[in-house]
């Protein structure tokens, strides 16, 4: 998968390709050292893969449904195989966990098995007589070379969000992963070539700007979907767009959960820490606002401290270790730099995460490695940045407020809408909240209410750019057009020569 120990590549035409141009480096998030290099594509190089992707798709296109069905049976089988190896690739490189890092893989598998369901889901519909001896009906083709461009946070999960359905659909894809931790997309295509995927219908460009920006403007590409930040989304939906794509661009988040007076307190608290500081912060419907209704406030804060202090920070790879580094040295600094600026806007610093204890080494501020321990800042300000921004890591923000109506003020008010959560054992108010609250993905109970692969995954508002959801039956609708086909086969009854706009009958 590499020419070197740790140079990490392309994959292009069914083969490793090592680029000729820049490369980044690649680090231990747990150490703090460079233990690799990654290839950053030139425009060349991406010419190079959509080429590739563009001569697959023609016979890949006119594969029978089953055929492909057993493609993506066998990858499913050679993923689940896999597994563990795979998630210590994404734990060496991006420092989650290691059951966190099984934990996106079958996350991921479970796309692979819905899109295993891929003849039923292009079923389309066959109406007979729409007029007199004529018949329609309807068909969804694949778009041809379609791009995913991903994260660093879900090194697996999010391709797979995109990649097997578009594959089962018939399309061709090029994958653009996160430059940071792009080794789990190499394993992916391997993967894909055992299973017996022809070659060039899976391709990865590694890489940064420039690739995404060949990708955007690439007259070969149909539709790009996207994952990753709120101002990137937003410029690969404009850019997209304006270059005639079909663009899916998913953005950033901050996530709001609202606990009611009569929330069972322990049991949001639990919710509270775990989607708070699971994968260190760095999930997209990560919650890292708490909306503490009166008068539980104290109460909460107090249970929320106290399971904090319990949590064990250590490298990924140890078992005992409950959470792990940041990706990089300035996410980091830039995570830690909103608890000072927290206090400077009004906030209580309640646990301070840069004192954390790491696991075989000192306090986070003193340990090599991206540390930050988890961080918990009370009586935020309502529209304080630290209330507003994406921190993207493991800082909590407790936001006390009077009623329920004005907790779900304020979740509407916010820039973003991808994932909230109500705690409440009222059932008409987690009802109302459901109702009310403008936000795509809500839970109930459940902090971090991710839909299964048969719903489709997206936000509202600045959390997603563009029409339809990712995976599920949008994801299908996304990567296929819908062609509808009259036909009338002749008959003695046909009629000659009728200048009139068809009205049916
Ligand atoms: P990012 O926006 O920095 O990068 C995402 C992708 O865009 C990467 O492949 C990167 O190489 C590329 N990119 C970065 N800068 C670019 C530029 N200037 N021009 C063109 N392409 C560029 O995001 P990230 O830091 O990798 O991931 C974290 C972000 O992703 C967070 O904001 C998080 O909320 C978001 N995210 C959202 C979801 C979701 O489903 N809504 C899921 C996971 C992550």
């Amino acid at each position: 998968m590499s020419d070197g120990p740790r140079r990490v590549t392309h994959w292009i035409g069914g083969a490793a390709v090592p680029g000729a141009g820049r490369t980044g480096e690649l680090y231990n998030p747990a150490t703090g050292e460079v233990t690799g290099h990654v290839d950053l594509a030139t425009a060349a190089e991406v010419d190079a893969a959509v080429a590739a992707a563009a001569r697959a798709f023609p016979a890949w296109r006119d594969t029978s449904l089953a055929r492909r069905t057993q493609v993506l049976f066998r990858f499913r089988e050679l993923l689940d195989r896999d597994r563990d190896a795979l998630a210590r690739l994404i734990t060496a490189e991006h420092g989650k966990t290691h059951a966190d890092a099984l934990g996106e893989v079958a996350r991921g598998l479970e796309v692979v098995e819905f899109a295993c369901g891929i003849p039923h889901l292009l079923k389309g519909g066959y109406t007979e007589n729409v007029a007199t001896r004529l018949d329609s009906y309807a068909i969804r083709q694949p778009l041809g070379v379609v791009a995913g461009i991903t994260p660093f946070n879900f090194p697996a999960m999010v391709p797979l969000w995109m990649a097997p359905i578009a594959i089962a659909c018939g399309n061709a894809f090029v994958l653009k992963p996160s430059e940071k931790d792009p080794s789990a997309s190499l394993r992916l295509a391997e993967l894909w070539r055992e299973a017996g995927l022809p070659d060039g219908v899976f391709g990865v460009v590694q890489g940064d700007k420039e690739a995404v920006d060949r990708l955007l403007e690439h007259p070969d590409v149909r539709a790009v979907s996207f994952v990753g930040s709120t101002p990137i989304a937003r410029h690969v939906y404009a850019t997209g767009t304006a270059h005639g794509k079909r663009v899916q661009a998913l953005g950033g988040a901050k996530n709001h959960m609202l606990v009611l007076p009569d929330a069972d307190l322990d049991l949001a608290a639990d919710a509270a820490v775990s989607a708070g500081f699971g994968s260190a912060g760095e999930r997209c419907m990560a919650i890292s606002v708490v909306l503490a209704v009166d008068p539980i406030g104290d109460e909460l804060v107090d249970r929320i401290a106290a399971r904090v202090a319990g949590i064990t920070v250590g490298p990924g790879d140890d078992p005992e270790s409950q959470m792990g580094p940041l990706i990089t040295a300035e996410h980091r600094d830039r995570v830690a730099a909103y608890l000072d600026l927290g206090v400077a806007e009004g906030a209580k610093l309640v646990v301070d995460g840069r004192r954390t204890p790491i696991r075989g080494g000192g306090t986070a501020a003193d340990t090599p490695g991206f540390w930050l321990g988890p961080s918990v800042l009370d009586q935020v300000p309502v529209g304080s940045r630290v209330h507003r921004e994406e921190i993207f890591g493991p800082v909590l923000a407790i936001v006390r407020v009077p009623s329920y109506e004005a907790g779900l003020r304020i979740i509407n008010e916010g820039e973003y809408g991808n994932g909230t959560a109500v705690f409440t054992n009222d059932g008409g108010a987690a009802r109302r909240f459901q109702n009310e609250v403008e936000v795509g993905m809500v839970g109930i109970n459940v902090p971090i209410p991710v839909p299964a692969a048969y719903y489709g995954f997206g936000g509202w508002k600045a959390s997603l750019f563009g029409d339809t959801h990712v995976y599920g039956t949008e994801g299908v609708h996304f990567y296929t057009r819908q062609k509808v086909v009259t036909a009338r086969w002749l008959d003695p009854s046909h009629g000659g020569v009728h200048l009139g706009f068809p009205a049916g009958g």
